[in-house]
């Protein structure tokens, strides 16, 4: 009975897009009591659009270029949205040396001038202080619920630069229902604090914490389980590949990274949020039936 229960599970869930890797992904679904969920690309499109180049120093059009020639080589949907908008603008230079620092934002050399784009976070590890105006233009963008980050090239902050972002039309009413079924839920993110609450009002999502690094993320999930709650995280796999492997069920949602997809228990194909609830309630009906 157990295998036919499986494979009639298997059936069903592959027509809503859902893929168990294995049966133990079924187990880990019955004692799930906390729905942990990335932010960017997972509760939201992660597909950002530009909203405003703020350059102190050099011409905006010079920073939109300089951002967008280090973005072109990231993969975080913060710099697909800089690299299109510097696209459009016009010519994009090489990067050489480029490098992604993950949960922070991405560095390389353009021109001849080393380039760095990321979160205030990013610069203060780099040493690099943002003039008055452009920290007072970030946070202005970060009120309004949009994520800014700064470019700094070679030893200045010249930019900022602020994309904004859409909730998924799907995301209130899959929240509503993980909550009819008695599961808590929580926002992690690394993106800042307004950005964060906006998002999270929005969906119903009442416990979010913001300005995370992907290890802190892990932090909060180890966290909950020593409290006593079994953790499903759902997360699109941009620098969520560790949290999604720490805990309990991972859900790897989207299109999904490669890396999401190997860390994960399961395979949401559909960037439909109201799948991840719709696999939790396949994984209890199917337990039901085995037992
Ligand atoms: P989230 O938890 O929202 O998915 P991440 O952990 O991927 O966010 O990234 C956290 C923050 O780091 C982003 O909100 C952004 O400010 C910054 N960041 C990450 N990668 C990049 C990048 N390639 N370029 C610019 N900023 C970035
Ligand atoms: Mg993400």
């Amino acid at each position: 009975a157990i295998p036919t229960a499986l494979m009639v599970a298997s059936g069903r869930g592959a027509r809503a897009g859902i893929f168990l890797k294995g049966h133990q992904a079924l187990e880990a679904t019955r004692d799930v009591d906390v729905v942990v969920f990335d932010k960017t690309g997972t509760v939201t499109h992660g597909v950002m659009r530009m909203v405003a180049v703020t350059a102190h120093g050099i011409e905006d059009s010079e920073a939109l270029r300089l951002a967008g020639a280090v973005e072109a080589a990231s993969e975080h949907a913060v710099a697909a949205a800089i690299a299109q908008a510097a696209r459009r603008a016009g010519q994009v230079p090489e990067v050489e040396d480029f490098e992604a620092l993950p949960g922070l934002g991405a560095r390389g050399r353009v021109l001849g001038r080393d380039v760095l784009v990321g979160r205030p976070r990013l610069m203060s590890e780099e040493g690099r202080v943002p003039p008055a105006e452009l920290a007072a233009e970030l946070d202005r963008h970060a009120r309004a619920g949009r994520t800014a980050v700064y470019l700094a090239v070679d030893e200045s902050v010249v930019a900022v630069l602020a994309v904004a972002d859409t909730v998924q039309d799907s995301a209130p009413a899959a929240i509503a229902r993980l909550h009819r079924l008695g599961l808590r839920t929580v926002m992690l993110t690394g993106d800042n604090a307004f950005a964060a609450r906006a998002v999270a009002t929005e969906i119903g999502v009442t416990e979010v914490y913001a300005d995370l690094l992907p290890q802190d993320k892990v932090t909060r999930i180890t966290e909950l389980q020593s409290a006593g709650h079994r953790v499903a995280m759902v997360g699109d796999g941009i620098n969520d590949g560790a949290a999604l492997a720490t805990a309990d069920l991972g859900l790897a949602i989207g299109a999904g990274t490669d890396v999401a997809i190997a860390a994960a228990d399961m395979i949401l194909v559909r960037a439909d949020l109201d799948t991840v609830p719709a696999a939790i309630e396949l994984a209890h009906a199917t337990l039901r039936t085995i037992r």
